[in-house]
């Protein structure tokens, strides 16, 4: 999970604070203490933390916190505050040419997964905001990036231009704009080249496709746990290309957070994307104060919601829903569910997102256990067609068989068939309640 470490650490300091009913500029100089040497183990600037330490502390020994009837609630508030200031304030919007096509000119270092986040940018512009992007492979040194793009590109099924390596950068991105316009796509991202490091070559070539292409976002992709390096790099392609965003990567493995913290501040560079993930539907828009949330304990319901609902088919929801009032849910639909739940990432990783869930005792190195869900899915897919639709069927002969096909034990057959009977009873209490209670009600 992202941001681990620092989430503990500040989590700590905050939880001595929080129920207290008085506190004194003492109280607050302590924990403002704590804090400083957490956002520094965690790797941020050293000039940002002295900013964010002075801000806070000004803030909180302020008449209105320190007077108010929860003044410990009142601090962490403007820590939760800062934080969400330090990170950016707002949620940054990505841009939309009046004279489509928008291009995005994606840039970054060999390993800070460029290619991978070309293909997750298209994959969301088209799956959240309804988009038609075109993918560019632009990237003619890298051996194999063209491949990669190309191979990505047919795995979320959209399309890829490619004039091969040995056509220039600029070409291919001029190429590529042309036939976007006559095929109507409305995005173009260009995969560029990436390099180790930053050279003179690489600047140019990027400033050529800036001059020609003339880009509405220019996107650097840096690798979250590179931490300060990746604030350096991003301050020198800032410098050189004049970046529009930042894309920080790999923060599912990133605990420390030293970049997120500090690449807003130190390179007045938003963050607009995080990577979460190598799938191909891990790349989140960036919120600061929904991340700020999350560092300080207070879950991100918000993300949860927008998983779920990016997930699920809404002509199949609706169906669901037919079928629940109805009373006539089958095993199968049992499995469709199932599905949609796995598509939204990893069980353990979702239920972080919910406010305290790593205050629950054993909850920090909980890991679901995913391969119950695996049984289950085994268990349904050994039945019958009837069997699925009619469970009442199935008697000891049938269970025998069905544990058998499943490589289950009819224990857990058992235990199965008891929850969808369950279920079912409950789906029909619900249909039989007052109309007005039914609002509101949407499927997971
Ligand atoms: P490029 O050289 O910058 O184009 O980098 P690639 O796109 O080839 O990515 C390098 C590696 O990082 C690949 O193995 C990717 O799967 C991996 N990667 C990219 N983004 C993420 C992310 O957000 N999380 C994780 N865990 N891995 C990522």
């Amino acid at each position: 999970m992202a941001f681990e470490g620092l989430a503990d650490r500040l989590q700590g300091t905050m939880q001595k604070i929080r129920g207290k009913g008085k506190v004194n500029e003492a109280d607050v100089k302590e924990m403002m203490r704590e804090v400083r040497l957490a956002l520094l183990e965690a790797d941020v600037n050293f000039k940002v933390v002295k900013d964010f330490v002075k801000r806070v502390s000004e803030r909180a020994v302020g008449q209105e916190v320190l007077k108010s009837l929860t003044p410990g609630q009142q601090v962490i508030k403007v820590v939760k505050e800062e934080l969400t200031e330090l990170m950016g304030g707002e949620q940054s919007k990505i841009a939309v040419s009046t004279r489509p096509p928008t291009v995005i000119m994606m840039v970054g270092l060999q390993g800070a997964g460029k290619t991978t986040t070309t293909g997750k940018l298209a994959n969301l512009l088209r799956k959240k905001y309804n988009r038609k992007p075109l993918l560019v492979a632009a990237d003619i040194y890298r051996p194999a990036a063209i491949k990669q793009l190309e191979t990505l590109g047919k795995q979320i099924n959209m399309p890829v231009f490619s004039l091969g390596d040995q056509v220039s950068p600029v070409e291919i991105a001029k190429q590529a704009i042309v036939k976007a316009k006559e095929e109507h796509h409305d995005y173009v991202l260009i995969d560029t080249a990436g390099r180790l490091h930053i050279d003179e070559n690489l600047m140019d070539e990027l400033k050529d496709i800036k001059e020609l292409t003339k880009p509405d976002e220019i996107f650097l992709v840096v690798d979250a746990m590179t931490g300060q390096d990746a604030v350096n790099v991003a301050q020198s392609f800032n410098e050189q290309l004049g970046l529009t965003g930042v894309v920080l990567t790999k923060l599912d493995g990133d605990t420390r957070g030293g970049a997120a913290l500090s690449i807003r501040s130190v390179t007045n560079t938003p963050i607009k994307f995080v990577g979460m993930g190598e799938k191909m539907d891990a790349l989140e828009a960036f919120h600061p104060e929904r991340m700020a949330s999350r560092i300080l304990g207070m879950g991100d319901v918000l993300t949860l919601i927008e998983k779920a609902q990016m997930n699920v088919d809404e002509d199949k929801a609706k169906e669901l829903e037919k079928k629940m009032r109805t009373a006539s849910f089958t095993f199968d639909d049992f499995l469709e569910q199932l599905g949609q739940v796995r598509n939204m990432g990893p069980l353990d990783d979702l239920l972080k997102m919910l406010p305290g869930a790593n205050k629950i005792k054993g909850m920090d190195n909980l890991s679901i256990d995913e391969k119950q869900i695996g049984h289950v899915e085994a268990i349904i897919r050994s039945m019958t067609l009837q069997e699925k639709e009619h469970p009442e069927v199935i008697n000891s002969g049938r269970k025998k068989r069905i544990a058998k096909g499943s490589g289950r034990s009819i224990q857990e057959v058992n235990r199965l068939l008891k929850q969808f009977e369950d279920m079912k009873k409950m789906m029909k209490q619900f249909t039989n309640m007052p109309k007005g209670k039914k609002k509101g009600f949407k499927l997971p």
